[in-house]
């Protein structure tokens, strides 16, 4: 076999790795050009045995090898060059010479080795060439600008030495043309950079909506883990953004049991429940009471990916407020018991449910005895001041589930569990309580007494119709000369109006 072929298909078969760099396109060209290349060598090698014999067959065989040789290289798609010592093309293929565009006597012609490629290029080709030339191999890509159209171009290049007919070693040079591969793989980094752009662009841009928002905003994975949070969130977990994303429901909790519930609910989210729920703890790092409203949706991320969104309402100062005016409608703002309004409400529920049970409760009604003396002879802060001593020993006398409240100016009241008998012994109690011990003023000490009047609740009997009863018992102990606690129906059996 013709050595200069051999080495050909060498560098043919050599070349295949790095053609493949390329693109499976033209990995379904190349077995086609080996089978060409071997066909055409299996073919010419039995009757190259058969005549050598004389110089005319040999010239003969010669020319028919350059022949094949031509005719073999110019089916290869990918320009092909053989280049003697020095740089003058010895044979090229036609795909060479309309890359280089022009024709291949052109190229074959002495003295355009330098004619291809610019000046420098050239002085590096030479130098490559005289590495191959030395036994060197080289298979490098090329990006280079097509010298008469200005295209860009990418090309593999292989280069290899070998002897010519003459036994001159020659180089052997195969471009391989990937361009449009090369092209099309920076078509799609680029899309693929532009995608990466605009999804950041999208991510800060969601990130800047809702860290405007006030409301703590919490984007997790469906492994729970924080994607995403606002500056309201890191504000009330006092971590930057950066610090929490990642961590999950159980990093965050502050027991586990609580770690375990957000993970389940996330789970229930995710299958497609919503969850709208209000919560109320301590804040962990700030140790205040917080109120809030927790919505969790599923939706999908950039990546198309299902994620938690978490919405954190906070209406801690509404709910403050709502409870400061719900103890300023219940409370008397002076002694801090329950008012009339409290009371009576209270009052009806717990008669009723001791009825249901069978207990008896009773009522005392208590008024201070000649309180416009105590305002007029020491002012009526003083007043006050009795005011708020004599419910604070009220309070000590009656038991937990008692209930007290003013019933209006210096008139106390008291729901008390037991018949008329034990409802006595309170009140008893409390007049020496309030009696026995001088009360402690602005003025100094001061001597006050309280009359009251009790009545057991009989059978279905009303609230008013209670009071009305205990009522007459207390004017009753007015009328009896005060600093007395009186039954209503021993005030009944004493007979005189009140007064
Ligand atoms: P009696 O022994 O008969 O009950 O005589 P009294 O002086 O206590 O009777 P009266 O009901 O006439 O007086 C009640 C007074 O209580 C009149 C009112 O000015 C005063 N008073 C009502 N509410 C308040 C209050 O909140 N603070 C003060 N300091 N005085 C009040
Ligand atoms: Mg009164
Ligand atoms: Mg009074």
């Amino acid at each position: 076999m013709h050595p200069l072929l051999a080495t050909l298909m060498q560098t043919v078969l050599l070349t295949l790795p790095a053609l493949a760099l390329g693109g499976a396109g033209v990995m379904l060209q190349w077995p086609a050009m080996v089978t060409l290349v071997v066909v055409g060598v299996a073919a010419y090698a039995p009757p190259a045995i058969a005549y050598v014999r004389s110089g005319r067959q040999r010239a003969d065989m010669a020319r028919r090898a350059d022949e094949l040789l031509q005719a073999l290289i110019d089916a290869l798609p990918d320009p092909v060059h053989i280049k003697q010592r020095g740089g003058a093309y010895v044979m090229v293929n036609e795909a060479f010479a309309q890359y280089h565009g022009i024709s291949r006597e052109a190229v074959l012609a002495a003295g355009l080795g330098d004619g291809l490629c610019g000046r420098a290029n050239h002085a590096l080709s030479m130098a490559e060439d005289e590495q191959v030339l030395a036994g060197a191999e080289v298979v490098k890509e090329e990006h280079t600008t097509r010298q008469h159209t200005g295209e860009e171009v990418f090309r593999i290049i292989s280069k290899r030495r070998c002897l010519d007919m003459a036994g001159q070693p020659v180089v052997v040079g195969i471009d391989h043309h990937v361009t449009p591969w090369r092209l099309a793989e920076r078509e799609l980094k680029q899309a693929l950079e532009r995608e990466q752009v605009m999804r950041a662009r999208t991510e800060q841009f969601v990130q800047d909506l809702i860290d405007l928002l006030p409301d703590a905003i919490h984007i997790k994975a469906a492994d729970s883990r924080l994607l995403m949070v606002n500056a309201a969130a890191a504000r009330i977990r006092q971590k930057s953004k950066q610090e929490l994303i990642g961590l999950n429901g159980r990093d965050l909790a502050p027991h586990p049991a609580v770690g375990e519930l957000s993970i389940s609910e996330d789970q229930r989210v995710l299958a497609g429940e919503e969850i709208l729920k209000e919560e109320c703890g301590t804040a962990p790092v700030s140790g205040e009471e917080y109120h809030r409203i927790v919505l969790k949706r599923r939706c999908i991320n950039v990546d198309g990916k299902p994620v938690v969104v978490s919405i954190q309402h906070y209406v801690t100062e509404w709910r403050l407020a709502e409870r400061e005016l719900r103890r300023l409608a219940q409370e008397d703002a002076l002694t801090g018991i329950a008012n009339r309004r409290c009371f009576s409400t209270e009052a009806e529920r717990a008669m009723h449910a001791a009825e249901r049970l069978g207990h008896p409760v009773s009522l005392l009604l208590l008024d201070v005895d000649h309180f416009k003396a105590i305002n007029d002879n020491h002012g009526h802060n003083v007043g006050d001041e009795v005011l708020v001593e004599l419910a604070r020993r009220l309070c000590e006398v009656l038991r937990k589930s008692d209930l007290p409240g003013r019933w209006g100016g210096e008139e106390f009241i008291a729901l008390l569990h037991g018949d008329t008998v034990a409802a006595l012994g309170v009140a008893e109690r409390l007049r020496q309580a309030v009696a026995d011990t001088p009360f402690t003023t602005s003025r100094g000490p001061l001597t006050v007494t309280v009359s009251g009047g009790c009545a057991s609740r009989r059978a279905g009997e009303q609230l008013s119709a209670l009071v009305g009863r205990a009522d007459k018992a207390l004017y009753a102990a007015k009328h009896q000369g005060r600093n007395r606690m009186l039954d209503a129906t021993s005030a009944a059996d004493s007979g005189p109006a009140p007064l």
